[in-house]
């Protein structure tokens, strides 16, 4: 504690260390130990469950009184850090999670401790972040007028483009009246393979869930055009209000991108509000072999994206950009007498990131990104985003080379759905021993896929945003999967 005596005689504090040495060389002992951990993150284990003594560490009383910092990194290192849940590994490939990188976890410590609050006052991180989203919307080929903002994550940013939507198509002040029960409902589009966290915004947006239609997918899991185009016209003729088509730039299911380009269009025919989940797969723009893929996207009205998966920057940083810039702006600025902006000093804001977003205080996620682009570059990016997709090709090589494997969808981008599977076994026993597998996989530390249902049957799901794996990692998996099918086949027969 830091204690001093002011002319009152009463002692005041601050949280600053009394002892600045000592906090420096706790630092440097951190900055070792995480480096060092972070360069032999392939020798141990994917995941560690948190063993019972160890989850029961946090059930603890509230500290009342100090301790040395030194003492509270011993916690760290004992009770955090041998837990991980294992996203930084090379053969994690659950879910779509990113692996971070060692520059963007020391940018966010710089971030910590310049601490701005990124709301879009005038000062450097304003100018930070908006280099930023222009590099991200070079990279992306989206018009460089457009407006936007870095978010939590793809959530948030399909939240914020949404209500831009609802707003601008409603063709009354939804955003002050709400929604008039007089007036046309309003009706969104997305394929039924489109990210939950859509459906999330639409719900939080006052339309109910039911404004959400879901219509079918092909034999790729891209969005039927046909059923799209026929869906839009009876709600047109039922008296519905469509408004929005969502597109998919990779599902989070199965790597599928929809006619992203020929949804384009529809929605220019139609006059609906055409956005862009790209929460992975828009970065494929990055990749020369592959941009291909997300052809069109640039002509979407919004598009919403996450830096924190295939742009392996660790956790939080998505991004939402808008074509219409004064659409985006109208959505979002609530006058606040204590926000107003002024013409010099501090609050003359260049670009008020808090009239374009949800969130008032904002941290600095700018720093890490920028800090990543200037590391690496923008053609390594292409090239890492690039591997990822031929690994996911290798992949279903291996599986389509190997009698007890089946791909269970086709895998276009970096995600392969496949199971393990045996002649004349029934598919209730098939979509148990996969899941044994799974758990297999998973408990031992050996990797970590996740799973989900086509079809009705279950699938080991590898999703891969991951910079560490390698070719090898992908022929153990296999392996691994071959011979525990085998074992548990053989036991239960
Ligand atoms: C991950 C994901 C989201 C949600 O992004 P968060 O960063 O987790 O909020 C939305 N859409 C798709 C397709 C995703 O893969």
């Amino acid at each position: 504690m830091h204690l001093e005596e002011n002319p009152q005689g009463k002692t005041e504090e601050s949280l600053d260390p009394q002892d600045w040495e000592s906090m420096k060389n706790l630092g440097h002992r951190m900055v070792e130990d995480m480096v060092e951990y972070l360069r032999t993150v392939r020798e141990r284990p994917v995941w560690i469950e948190p063993p019972p003594e160890v989850q029961r560490q946090f059930q603890a009383p509230l500290p009342t009184s100090p301790q040395p910092p030194q003492n509270v990194y011993d916690d760290f290192r004992t009770l955090v850090l041998p837990y991980p849940t294992g996203n930084i590994h090379p053969r994690f490939w659950g879910w779509v999670k990113g692996t971070g990188t060692p520059l963007g976890m020391l940018a966010e410590m710089l971030a910590a401790g310049v601490n701005p609050n990124a709301w879009g006052a005038n000062h450097i991180a304003t100018h930070v972040e908006t280099q930023v989203l222009a590099w991200c919307k070079e990279m992306l080929g989206y018009p460089l007028d457009a407006s936007g903002l870095l978010v939590s994550g793809c959530s948030m940013a399909n939240l914020v483009c949404l209500a831009v939507a609802r707003n601008a198509k409603a063709g009354y002040d939804i955003a002050n009246d709400g929604v008039r029960p007089e007036a046309a409902r309003l009706a969104f589009y997305g394929s039924v393979e489109m990210h939950n966290s859509i459906q999330k915004a639409v719900e939080l947006m006052g339309l109910g869930r039911s404004a959400l239609r879901k219509i079918a997918v092909d034999a790729d899991y891209r969005i039927d055009l046909h059923a799209l185009r026929t869906r839009i016209a009876q709600d047109r003729a039922e008296g519905f209000l469509p408004a929005c088509v969502i597109g998919n730039a990779g599902t989070v299911n199965t790597g599928a991108i929809d006619d992203i380009a020929s949804l384009a269009e529809l929605c220019k025919k139609e006059e609906l509000w055409f956005h862009v989940d790209g929460a992975f797969g828009a970065f494929a723009a990055l990749a020369p072999e592959s941009k291909h893929l997300v052809r069109g996207m640039e002509l979407a009205d919004s598009l919403a994206t996450d830096m924190h998966k295939w742009m392996y920057m660790p956790y939080e940083v998505g991004v939402a950009f808008v074509r219409n810039a004064e659409a985006h702006h109208a959505s979002f600025s609530v006058p606040g007498a204590y926000l107003t902006r002024a013409e010099r000093g501090f609050s003359h804001s260049p670009m008020p990131f808090n009239e374009y977003g949800v969130q008032l205080s904002r941290g600095f996620r700018a720093l890490k990104v920028w800090m990543s682009l200037k590391e690496h570059g923008v053609e390594k990016y292409g090239r890492m985003i690039q591997q990822n997709i031929d690994q996911a090709a290798y992949l279903a090589s291996l599986i389509d080379a190997t009698p007890e494997l089946e791909l269970l969808a086709p895998a276009p981008l970096n995600i392969v759905c496949f199971r393990y599977v045996r002649a004349g076994i029934p598919e209730e026993t098939l979509n148990a021993v996969n899941q044994t597998i799974l758990l297999h996989l998973q408990e031992t530390g050996f990797a970590v896929p996740s799973s989900t249902i086509l079809n009705g049957r279950f699938a080991l799901r590898v999703a891969n945003v991951n910079h560490r794996t390698r070719r090898e990692d992908f022929a153990l998996l296999v392996e691994e999967v071959v011979r525990t099918g085998n074992g548990l086949l053989a036991l239960s027969s």
